[in-house]
């Protein structure tokens, strides 16, 4: 088996691949994920073709099996988010095409549920929990904001919550969940069963952490980017026209500008072209310098999606 190396070279870019599980009432129940190791490694087969030249391995720094859980996958999380309250700026995206998870791993897929929560309501909650249990050293503010990018447009989602602030200052995890619930609304406007405008945009939410130390008056700076990507798959040229060529086109455009980002960064190249998208942009200070940076790469189990699967590999491989 060749091995695709997936593990970066710089620390401070990680990379988690997720496989979602079979969907109940989705009759292919066949897979192109033949192995999942237990120190990251994943092997997929390619239907179309047999024995050795079928397979094909690559490693990430872990691999979560279609079972696990949203707190499995936070508990691996975690440390990143304690590092937001050290002054680290951080950002943690997921990647996939359409229908993979990316959703789901960062906000869940039920917010009134607390074993359902993602990366998101996890991650707010654990910055409460921890800031509170500082508060005798350190006072910490919290601000949230949430944009949605979409044909290179950045569009606030919370100005209807409270007009001409960007930031919200927060409190505790219930007024996040209300936050966020506007904009999850706002996020929905416009959509169309046909064209579903949440996997036509990336969505981002930004945390910034304040904090002064009550002794000394020092104050350090984290802020946290939570970021659920539009979906990866390639749009038929032949087929796509107008809106939704455009769409796709953008789409295609912030993606790779993306991967050229953190690939620069990977090779520690002097030039990294955060400018090439609005993504890259507004991301710039949560990528690179002493940022951290975690990909989540979802996977689609089925075996009709295997060459969607081999592209978002690719692009695992390529930024690391
Ligand atoms: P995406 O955001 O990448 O388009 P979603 O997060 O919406 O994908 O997931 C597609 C469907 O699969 C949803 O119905 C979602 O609830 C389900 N799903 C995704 N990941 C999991 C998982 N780990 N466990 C159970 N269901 C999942
Ligand atoms: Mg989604």
């Amino acid at each position: 088996l060749l091995a695709h190396l997936i593990i970066p070279i710089l620390g401070n870019i990680r990379v988690y691949c997720r496989i979602r599980p079979f969907l109940s009432g989705q009759s292919s129940k066949q897979t192109t994920i033949e192995y999942i190791g237990e120190n990251g490694e994943l092997v997929v087969v390619n239907p179309l073709k047999q024995g050795k030249e079928s397979r094909r391995m690559f490693k990430f720094n872990k691999v979560f099996n279609p079972a696990a859980t949203q707190e499995e996958v936070f508990a691996d999380t975690q440390p990143l988010i304690r590092s937001v309250l050290d002054g680290y700026n951080v950002c943690i995206f997921a990647y996939g095409q359409t229908g993979s998870g990316k959703t789901y791993t960062m906000t869940g897929p039920n917010a009134s549920s607390k074993e359902d929560w993602g990366v998101n309501y996890r991650a707010l909650n654990d910055l409460f929990q921890i800031s509170q249990s500082r508060k005798s050293s350190i006072a910490y503010e919290v601000g949230v904001q949430m944009v949605e990018i979409y044909n290179e447009q950045v569009r606030d989602l919370l100005s209807n919550a409270v007009p001409d602030a960007s930031m919200h200052s927060v409190r505790s995890t219930e007024d996040v969940l209300e936050l966020m619930n506007i904009g999850l609304m706002n996020r929905a406007v416009g959509a169309t069963a046909l064209n579903e405008r949440s996997s036509r945009s990336h969505s981002i939410l930004t945390v910034h952490v304040r904090g002064v130390d009550l002794e000394t008056d020092a104050v350090l700076r984290g802020s946290l980017h939570l970021v659920d990507l539009a979906g990866s798959e390639r749009v038929d040229r032949s087929e796509a026209t107008g809106d939704r060529l455009r769409e796709a086109q953008h789409i295609n455009k912030s993606l790779s500008a993306l991967g050229d980002v953190i690939f620069a960064l990977a090779q520690k190249s002097p030039h990294v072209p955060y400018r090439n998208s609005k993504l890259t942009q507004v991301l710039q200070s949560s990528l690179g310098g002493q940022a951290k940076t975690l990909m989540f790469v979802q996977l689609n189990p089925d075996l009709d999606s295997y060459s969607e699967t081999v592209s978002t590999l690719k692009f695992a491989e390529r930024v690391s």
